[in-house]
């Protein structure tokens, strides 16, 4: 049999697989059609071409990880869309932008990116050796525009959360107490309709609260018209999700974001789960204290202190990163307490259905800035008071906190103590007199940062073949040149493969195949079909029947894209923590 061209011996390279808990150690890859198999099946026998015709890759003294995996960045739906409509001009010719825009040599924050196009999100990723990404924000009721956004989007593997927890249906179940198998059965049926991965909550029930004048909704706070709280929804949808056997847990968007004070919100979220698994997001938004004369603190070793002691809990980061970029958020309640920072000076509200709103602010965190000074050294904080990289995602909740193009730059940030104190000094000197960071000593090894970008995610995530190099994996992988500066060599791989096939190249896309789709498909009763199509016909626009996407569809949304579905969590599984060593 002759080897395709998604068949290759990676010769010599040192090897960070976690997942599989090997630590660099210097071992050849064999790749037959796209997968990883096991020494010989390549079909080599030690001359540079053996008998299957597998060319042999020279990696000797680069390091070799899997695919990165990034669990959280907005990059499909109608909020990437009017981010992009609402900023044309960071669309002008990119050449003349990366001579005026003083972030661009440095490599963080170029303007043109923080809201980039399709094509360029599966450029830019693949460049960096990122092979999979997940759009955190799909609106049931418009599940079929984000999955036709990212089948555009080339390369890379995708999938998507679907909201729940501001939408009426939900909300006036909980207020009529209609028992919890019924809501199980929507939120499984919501998942089916939207081929989803997951289920995000966004400021759990304070969406909606929005639309009902209310200008903020604590965990225990009342929803004033459905009477119900913060803490239900949490509490019905961790159990929904965790008896539905969903291998990402409940990813929420704690209430308060970007608030001084908020942490009080957030570990009253941490504990409304009660002990079930949950997934925190953009969790450097939700670790604010009030202390010091602008009444805005750090409580980042508070919220580490709290996780630390959690093994149910995950999170992912969204670090903060100087810069132009833009908010999209579908918490239309904090994104009007921000409307007037916006930079420019535009923004967008909207409201979608009854299902969620809708929020576009563009936004330039500023190193002089003393809040987006402390911000930065939150998130920081954050990752280095965390201790098992297991349950930590490396996120910049693209593009909320700064694009993903920021990543090697971060990863360099965790890495070196010299340089992150280096940077630390040229903030806001408030913040670089008095962070946190000057005392913590961490960096960040291979290995970890292996984990935070790659294993984890896919752990997270349920993903049983990706972000990994064992024998059976998808031969999804990133080879770097071993350079000092981390920055540099994470900028820059020398070769990233996708299934096999050699996609980028020192910075080059060499080729450009057809991502897949990430979903899951949870059993529920179909009796709640009747019922959610008696509420869309009296109060939505779409039919339920129609809000369905099928299989053949969903491969159509993306061009032919492999449809990949996620194996569901046995119950046995399902209640226990999040796992990590
Ligand atoms: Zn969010
Ligand atoms: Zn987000």
């Amino acid at each position: 049999m002759t080897a395709g061209r998604n068949s290759f011996i990676l010769r010599g390279g040192r090897i960070h697989d976690p997942a599989n808990g090997v630590d660099g150690a210097v071992r050849d890859l064999h790749v037959r059609n796209g997968r990883i198999v096991a020494a010989g099946a390549a079909g080599e026998d030690g001359s540079p071409r053996g008998p299957g015709d597998a060319p042999v890759i020279d990696a000797s003294g680069m390091v070799v990880m899997a695919g990165g995996i990034d669990m959280h960045t907005h990059i499909g739906g109608s909020k990437a869309n009017l981010a992009r409509s609402l900023l044309p001009e960071l669309h002008r010719d990119r050449s003349r932008l990366l001579d005026e825009d003083p972030f661009a040599a440095s490599g963080q924050a170029a303007c043109p990116i923080c809201t980039p196009g399709a094509l360029e999100t599966g450029y830019r990723y693949a460049e960096l050796g990122y092979t999979t990404a997940f759009e955190p924000a799909m609106m049931a009721s418009n599940a079929r525009h984000a999955h036709l956004e990212m089948g555009d989007i080339p390369i890379l593997d995708h999938g998507a959360y679907v909201m729940l927890g501001n939408d009426d249906l939900l909300l006036r179940m909980l207020a009529r107490r209609v028992d919890f198998e019924r809501i199980r059965d929507y939120v499984g049926w919501t998942v089916h309709a939207a081929k989803a991965m997951g289920v995000k909550v966004v400021n759990p029930g304070g969406i909606s609260a929005f639309k009902f004048n209310q200008r903020a909704l604590d965990v225990d706070d009342r929803h004033v018209h459905y009477g119900i709280t913060p803490r239900q929804l949490l509490q019905t949808l961790t159990r929904a999700l965790t008896e539905l056997g969903m291998p990402h847990p409940l990813h929420i968007h704690a209430s308060n974001l970007g608030v001084p004070g908020n942490i009080a919100s957030t570990l009253a979220t941490i504990d409304a789960v009660e002990g079930l698994r949950a997934h925190l997001t953009h969790i450097q938004f939700h670790s604010y204290g009030t202390e010091g004369p602008r009444k805005f603190s750090s409580a980042a070793l508070e919220l580490a202190e709290a996780i630390n002691a959690r093994p149910n809990i995950s999170l992912d980061v969204g670090q903060v990163v100087f810069g132009q970029t833009v908010t999209a958020s579908g918490d239309t309640m904090s994104q009007v307490r921000n409307a007037d920072l916006a930079s420019p000076r535009k923004w967008i509200g909207a409201d979608i259905e009854c299902d969620a709103g809708c929020g576009i602010v563009p936004f330039r965190y500023r190193e002089q800035s003393y809040v987006n000074a402390l911000q930065w050294s939150i998130g920081l904080e954050l990752f280095l008071l965390v201790r098992d990289p297991w349950r930590m995602a490396l996120t910049t909740d693209h593009p909320n906190g700064g694009p993903f193009t920021s990543y090697p730059h971060l990863i360099r940030l965790l890495m070196d103590k010299a340089y992150r104190d280096e940077q630390l000094a040229t903030l806001h000197p408030d913040v670089a007199a008095t962070s946190r960071l000057r005392e913590i000593g961490r960096e960040y090894s291979l290995q970890e940062v292996a984990i935070l970008t790659r294993a984890g995610p896919a752990r997270l995530l349920g993903l049983k073949d990706r972000g990994q190099l064992g024998t059976g994996a998808a031969a999804d992988i990133a080879v770097f040149r071993d350079q000092a500066d981390r920055e540099a060599m994470f900028r820059t791989p020398e070769y990233v493969f996708k299934d096999g096939v050699m996609v980028a190249r020192r910075g080059r896309i060499v080729a450009e195949p057809v991502g897949g789709v990430h979903f899951v498909a949870p059993r529920y009763d179909r009796a709640i079909e009747r019922y959610v199509a008696d509420h869309a016909d009296r109060y939505l626009t779409v039919a339920a029947a129609d809000s369905v996407i099928g299989h053949d569809e969903l491969c159509n949304c993306c061009r032919g894209g492999r449809l990949m579905l996620t194996a569901l969590l046995r119950q046995d599984e399902a209640g226990s923590g999040a796992g990590g060593d």
